[in-house]
């Protein structure tokens, strides 16, 4: 279905993200996988998703921090393939702490992975889709982006704004054959999540195994959590013709969090 197709997922060197590039790939598209992480392993996994699927992949080591590797980031994936026709925004971090004891400098990094990067990769994105008439923007943000928890202000604030910059982005490219949604996950067990279990699990005492539960339980009434290929496969969905009206859109994937 996604054959000819070019997908710059951020951040997919890693848990959701690279769940994202795997269905992608294993749809037909062409895939730039971005994110941090030990060389040799990136490698391997470029490699194994293009063999895999009969696909080109690259990788692009780009700092979503940094508006101008961002932008050469799309211009070189639009010199290799013509177009990035599938953005998917995806790059995040974590940070928890009480405002007041908040450090500001994470407060800058949380916004400026979580929310700038997609206005940046949006607005190199958006002319080579325009011109091709047929683009999908997908933002990953959170069930965060539609409710808060404390201790997360950055994370929460960043989340909500992706949301807006969703709706935005939808309403400026209405009828130009290019949607742009927000995908809202729950609880996803990838090493961001493992992190706050395992300080969880310093705080209380308890083991990691009790933290997790305890975790999932707060807020999900399926008390499960979602995964990595259940959110690959709501992208690649977002991807086909039957999504074509869908635009605008937060949508959850949460095991009912959201029905609170
Ligand atoms: P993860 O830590 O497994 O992956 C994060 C990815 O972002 C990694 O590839 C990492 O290298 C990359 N990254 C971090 N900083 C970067 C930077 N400056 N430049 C480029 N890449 C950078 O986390 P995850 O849980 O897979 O999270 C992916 C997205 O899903 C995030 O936006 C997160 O907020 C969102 N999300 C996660 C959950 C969850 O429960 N795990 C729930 C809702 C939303």
């Amino acid at each position: 279905m996604l054959k000819g197709k070019t997908a710059l997922v951020t951040g997919s060197t890693s848990g959701i993200g690279q769940g994202i590039a795997e269905a992608l790939a294993a749809g037909g598209a062409n895939v730039v996988l971005n994110g941090f992480g030990e060389g040799a392993a990136i490698e391997a996994l470029r490699a194994e998703i293009a063999e895999k699927n009969g696909v080109t992949v690259t990788y692009d080591g780009a700092d979503m921090t940094k508006p101008a590797e961002i932008a050469r980031m799309v211009k070189d994936a639009e010199a290799q393939f013509g177009a990035v026709d599938i953005l998917v925004n995806n790059a995040g971090i974590q940070y928890v702490s009480p405002i007041e004891e908040f450090p500001d400098e994470r407060w800058d990094a949380v916004i400026a992975i979580n929310l700038s990067s997609a206005f940046h990769t949006t607005k190199a994105a958006l002319p080579a889709m325009r011109s091709k008439g047929w683009g999908r923007i997908i933002n990953i943000a959170s069930a965060h982006g539609l409710s808060a928890s404390a201790n997360k202000s950055a994370y929460v604030a960043a989340k909500h704004g992706i949301v807006g910059l969703t709706k935005v982005t939808a309403l400026e490219t209405g009828g130009s054959g290019i949607t742009c949604n927000a995908i809202c996950p729950g609880w996803v067990l990838t090493p961001l999540v493992k992190k706050q279990i395992e300080d969880r699990a310093a705080a209380s005492g308890k083991s990691y195994e009790e933290e997790k539960l305890a975790l999932v339980a707060e807020k999900t009434p399926s008390k499960d959590f979602s995964t990595p290929e259940q959110i690959g496969g709501l992208a690649v969905f977002l991807c086909s013709p039957s999504a074509d009206q869908i635009t605008g859109a937060p949508l959850s994937i949460d095991g009912g969090w959201m029905a609170q």
